[in-house]
């Protein structure tokens, strides 16, 4: 049952092959066997999901299950959860249950999915490797040695493995993307305002977007569909109507106009990446498809303007975590200077400390609006790159990462570790949806094929996922770790 998409597994649930119950209980097994090896979740919840899959078989039988009735996930340790601690990959949660459920994870209950529990992440999803988690890093199914990518790379990891058919992640600067292209599952990000963030615990606001992670297009459109919407209590999140995104999915590519954006072919690309990302793209000019190359002129200025958007935002947000209300609060303080000042060293790692200390910087007196507003303005300009290509080609296609997974531990300063961010961020600053989809191997590591789209574009980002995934079988591979007799 492990190795089935979501489709497949819902086609088996309806046809009575086996009961939720049945599936439930197989893929719990399943990580009690290999996750204490991979590490991919921070919290199994396995009454709950019992009890889930129960009230599915139930539905089921009394015949009111939807399309996803009865299919399990699991969900990114920043999604909040009723009753269940929502860590967000920090020490300074790591004693917070949520006393509610964001509005993602109360759509896909509601929904009849069965959540087996919640993945491992970067801290407070600062990260490209998931090396900064509190609970130990995540290892690449598909090599142990390797980093699953990050910051969901618990996610990505889980479903790599088959623990689990999906999962939800939350990109920031491609931290869906990324992690789906080191793992060789498919990812989307979508357009920022398409997802609710309610409940999502804030990173940077103006950046941050929960979506689907999966072995397929086909299951990350089935995904999508139920966790979009407005919602009232997420005053960024759009008032636009959610298709059917698996209605488009067979469409054809005949005239697809793809764009090659020159900067993402560069310096620092490494070539086996590119051989195989361009290998895709043949693919899709055998669809039917044309190639043509476009420029996003202002690709190099991306990671410096995140990098003063995103920790500013992030200053903001983890000021709430002041060990009074709620979290982590440090021994016998002396007095609330000390409080705060002990909770706070105690509870952030050294990551999330950095970016404090930079978002608190720029946005100080003096130096905002050398820093904080000149970022906007870039931010402003990397926005209309995308659009003035929009105007040309119908989708732009790239690697979603300059290498394939490289080893834990590999990258020891930090700014190597952001330079590996460098094809996904800017798509976070324009707020436009992308994806990633396995393309291809090195060296027994996935490769991944980035696909970006327009605002609200994610039907056509699924149609065009899709259409290559019935022309190759990339996405079939799976890691010999976890093979019942490996
Ligand atoms: N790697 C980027 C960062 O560290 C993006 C992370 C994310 O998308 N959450 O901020």
């Amino acid at each position: 049952m492990h190795d089935k998409t979501l489709t497949e597994l819902a086609a088996a649930l309806a046809a009575g092959e086996f009961s939720s119950r049945e599936l439930t209980e197989s893929l719990l097994a399943r990580i009690d066997r290999l996750d204490g090896e991979l590490n991919s979740f921070i919290t199994v919840t396995a009454d709950a999901a019992l009890e889930a899959a129960d009230r599915a078989d139930r539905a089921r039988a009394a015949g009111k299950a939807g399309p996803l009735t009865g299919l399990p996930l699991a969900l990114k340790d920043i999604f909040c959860t009723q009753g269940v601690r929502t860590s967000c990959g920090s020490r300074m949660l790591d004693n917070f249950v949520s006393p509610y459920d964001a509005t993602v994870v109360e759509k896909l209950a509601a929904a009849g999915t069965v959540s087996l529990g919640k993945t491992n992440m970067d801290e407070f999803a600062m990260g490209s490797s998931n090396e900064n988690s509190h609970y130990g890093p995540v290892k690449n199914p598909w090599d142990l040695a390797a980093v699953p990518g990050g910051s969901s790379g618990g996610s990505a990891a889980a479903v790599a493995a088959g623990l689990v058919p999906a999962a939800l992640g939350t990109d920031t600067g491609g931290s869906i993307r990324q992690p789906a292209a080191f793992c060789g599952i498919t990812g989307l990000k979508p357009t920022y305002g398409r997802v609710s963030r309610y409940g999502m615990v804030a990173y940077a606001s103006s950046l941050d977007q929960g979506g689907p992670m999966a072995r397929t297009a086909e299951d990350c459109a089935l995904l999508l569909g139920a966790i979009a919407g407005h919602d009232l209590r997420d005053s960024t999140s759009v008032a636009r109507g959610v298709p059917d995104y698996r209605e488009e999915l067979e469409a054809s590519l005949s005239g697809l106009k793809i764009g090659l954006p020159r900067e993402y072919f560069g310096d620092g690309l490494a070539p086996e990446v590119e051989a195989a990302v361009r290998e895709a793209i043949a693919v899709y000019e055998s669809l039917g498809a044309s190639v043509r190359e476009v420029s996003l002129p202002h690709t190099e200025l991306a990671i410096p303007a995140y990098y003063v958007i995103a920790p500013a935002e992030a200053s903001s947000n983890l000021s709430r975590y002041d060990g009074v209300r709620f979290g982590h609060r440090c021994e016998n303080p002396t007095d609330l200077v000390d409080l705060y000042k002990r909770s706070r060293a105690e509870g952030f790692g050294e990551e999330v400390k950095r970016r404090i200390l930079i978002g608190t910087h720029t946005l100080s007196e003096g130096f905002f609006d050398a820093y904080y507003k000149k970022a906007q303005q870039v931010r402003r300009l990397i926005r209309q790159d995308f659009l003035d290509a929009f105007e040309d080609v119908d989708v732009l296609m790239g690697p979603a990462s300059p290498t394939p997974a490289f080893d834990l531990g590999a990258k020891k300063d930090p700014v190597s570790m952001y330079l590996q961010d460098i094809y996904t961020i800017a798509i976070n600053l324009a707020g436009i949806p992308g994806l990633s989809v396995p393309a291809g191997f090195v060296d027994g590591r996935p490769v991944g094929l980035q696909i970006l789209g327009p605002h609200f574009a994610e039907s056509r980002l699924l149609n065009v996922a899709h259409r290559f995934q019935q022309a190759t079988d990339w996405h079939r591979r799976q890691p010999a770790f976890g093979k019942e007799n490996a």
